[in-house]
C-alpha cells in the first residue's frame, strides 16, 4: 500500500524588509540621484551621505531609521515621485504645451552685467536673477550650488547672502551635488530665500511642500538649469586620466564650464598645472557619449516642470558648434513658467541685471532641447519597462507622461520598452547596496 506523501514543510515567510533595506532599494534599483534631501529629513546621525564604491554620493544608514522617516523619503525623493507645479500654479499660466508644459513665455535672455555673462554656466541668467534678489532684499539668501564637498570635481550646496557670493556658484556642476542636504537647516532659520536646484531637485522641494508647509511660506522662487543629466565620477576620472594623464587624488579644483559658453573644462593639480579642454571633448559629440546615471537615462522631467523660471542652453540641435565653442558670450533659452517667474524677470530686467532678446515658441525650445523632447516621450515606455521587471516606478504629478506616450508609434513605444527591460535583465540599470568607498 502505498503511503500517502507528506506535505511539503511550509517555507519560512519571507522577512519584511527593514527601514534600511527600503532606502537601500531607492539605491539599487538606480533610482538614486544624490540629491541629499533623505538625510536632511532624516537627520546626519542617521542617514548620511557618503561617496560609495561607485564613485556617486549616496546615503548610508549611519544610525536609527524609522519606517516611519523612510516613509517621508518615499513622499518626497525624486527617486520615487516626481512633481511638477502645484495644480493651482500650473491653472494660473497663460499658455501650455504638451512637451514644455504651462508656462508664460519663452525668452533668450542674459546676465545684464558682462563679468556675469561671460563666467556663467551659459549667458549667467540664474546667477544674475539671483544676485538680484539678495541685492533687493526680496529674499536674505540664495541657496544653490557651488563646486567641492566630498570631491573636487563633486558641487555642495552653498548659501549666498551676497552678490559676491552668488557668482562664486556660478558654472553648472557636471558631478554629483547633494544641493539638498541642508534644506531644513535652511527652513529652520525661518527666513525667506531663493533656491536653484536641478529639476529632480525642484521636484523633491514641490513634494517635501505638501508635508512641510515652510517650504512655500520661506522658498520665495524655484529656479533651474534645464537638465540632460550629470556625468558618473568613474567617466570624469577616466575622462581626467585618459586625456590628460592626471590621476584623480592629484586634482585640486576642476570647473566643468563658464568663462564663455559652454567655456572650456579645467582643472588645476596641487602641484599647480591647469589642464584645459572643450565641452565637446569632455562630453563627446552627441548625447549617446553621455555617461549619466540611471535615473537621468529615465529621467521624465529635465526641463524643471516645476520651478517658476528654467534656464537653458540655446544650441541649434542641442549641442554647442565646435567652430565657435570658444567665442559664443552665452544666450539663455529661458522657460518662464509662472506669473511669479514672469513678475521676477521684468523686475530684473528694469533693475539692469538681466536683458531679454528675442520671444522664443515651443518649436524653438524643441529644436535647441531635442534630447529633452525625446527622453519626455519615451519615459512612459521605459518606465512600462521598468515595471515589466518588478522594478519601482515613481509616483508622478502634473508630467502629462501618458499624453507623451501617444506622440509615440507602437513600434518606438516597444523598442524603447524592451529596450529598457534588456538592460536591467543585463545588470545595466542598477547599483550595488552603498558601501561607503573607505569600506566604513
Ligand atoms: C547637471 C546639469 C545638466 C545640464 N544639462 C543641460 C541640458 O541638457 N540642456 C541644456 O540646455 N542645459 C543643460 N544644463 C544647463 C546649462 O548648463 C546651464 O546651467 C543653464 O543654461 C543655466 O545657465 P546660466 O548661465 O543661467 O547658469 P549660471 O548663471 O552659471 O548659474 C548656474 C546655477 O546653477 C547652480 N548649479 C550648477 N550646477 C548645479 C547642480 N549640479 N545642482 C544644483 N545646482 C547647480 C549654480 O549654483 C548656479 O546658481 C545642465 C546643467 C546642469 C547642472
Ligand atoms: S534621490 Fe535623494 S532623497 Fe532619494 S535616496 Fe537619493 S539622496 Fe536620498
Ligand atoms: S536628468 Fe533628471 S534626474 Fe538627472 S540630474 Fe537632471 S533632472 Fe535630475
Amino acid at each position: 500500500m502505498m503511503t500517502p506523501s507528506k506535505p511539503a514543510p511550509p517555507s519560512a515567510p519571507t522577512p519584511a524588509p527593514t527601514p534600511e533595506d527600503r532606502l537601500y532599494r531607492i539605491v539599487e534599483e538606480g533610482m538614486c540621484i544624490g540629491c541629499g534631501l533623505c538625510e536632511s529629513l532624516a537627520g546626519p546621525e542617521s542617514v548620511k551621505m557618503q561617496v560609495v564604491d561607485s564613485g556617486f554620493e549616496r546615503p548610508l544608514v549611519v544610525g536609527a531609521l524609522s519606517h516611519e522617516t523612510v516613509d517621508a523619503i518615499y513622499d518626497t525623493c525624486p527617486g520615487t515621485r516626481v512633481e511638477a507645479l502645484p495644480a493651482d500654479l500650473a491653472a494660473q499660466a497663460s499658455s501650455r504645451d504638451l512637451v514644455w508644459g504651462p508656462h508664460e513665455s519663452f525668452v533668450e535672455a542674459w546676465a545684464g552685467d558682462p563679468a556675469v555673462r561671460h563666467e556663467g554656466s551659459t549667458g549667467g541668467v540664474l546667477t544674475a536673477l539671483g544676485q538680484f534678489l539678495v541685492d533687493s532684499g526680496e529674499v536674505e539668501f540664495l541657496l544653490h550650488a557651488k563646486a567641492g564637498g566630498n570631491d573636487p570635481t563633486f558641487g555642495q550646496p552653498h548659501v549666498s547672502e551676497t552678490a559676491a557670493e552668488v557668482l562664486a556658484g556660478a558654472g553648472s556642476r557636471y558631478g554629483p551635488t547633494a544641493v539638498l542636504q541642508t534644506v531644513h537647516q535652511n527652513l529652520d532659520k525661518g527666513r525667506p530665500f531663493a533656491f536653484v536646484g536641478k529639476p529632480c531637485d525642484i521636484s523633491a522641494l514641490r513634494a517635501l511642500a505638501r508635508r512641510d508647509a515652510r517650504v512655500n511660506q520661506l522658498i520665495k522662487y524655484f529656479l533651474t538649469p534645464v537638465c540632460g543629466g550629470f556625468a558618473s565620477p568613474k567617466a570624469t576620472e577616466a575622462f581626467i586620466e585618459n586625456h590628460h594623464g592626471v590621476q584623480k587624488p592629484e586634482i585640486e579644483s576642476f570647473r566643468y564650464r563658464g568663462f564663455g559658453c559652454p567655456g572650456p573644462t579645467t582643472f588645476k593639480t596641487a602641484d599647480g598645472q591647469s589642464h584645459a579642454a572643450t565641452y565637446t571633448e569632455y562630453w563627446g559629440e552627441d548625447e549617446k557619449s553621455w555617461n549619466v546615471p540611471w535615473r537621468c537615462k529615465i529621467c521624465p522631467d529635465g526641463i524643471g516642470e516645476g520651478a517658476d523660471i528654467a534656464a537653458a542652453d540655446n544650441w541649434p540641435g542641442g549641442a554647442p558648434d565646435p567652430a565657435i565653442e570658444a567665442d559664443d558670450p552665452g544666450t539663455n533659452a529661458v522657460i518662464v513658467r509662472t506669473k511669479a517667474g514672469a513678475d521676477l524677470v521684468a523686475r530684473a530686467v528694469a533693475a539692469g541685471y538681466l536683458v531679454t532678446g528675442s520671444r522664443l515658441d515651443a518649436d524653438h525650445m524643441s529644436t535647441v532641447q531635442p534630447h529633452q523632447v525625446k527622453k519626455r516621450q519615451a519615459a512612459r515606455a521605459r518606465w512600462d519597462g521598468m515595471a515589466s521587471q518588478g522594478r519601482m516606478t515613481p509616483r508622478t504629478h502634473g508630467l502629462r507622461l501618458d499624453a507623451l506616450r501617444e506622440t509615440l508609434s507602437d513600434e518606438v513605444y516597444e523598442a524603447q520598452r524592451k529596450g529598457t527591460a534588456q538592460r536591467i535583465q543585463d545588470g545595466r540599470a542598477g547599483e550595488e547596496r552603498p558601501k561607503a568607498k573607505n569600506g566604513l
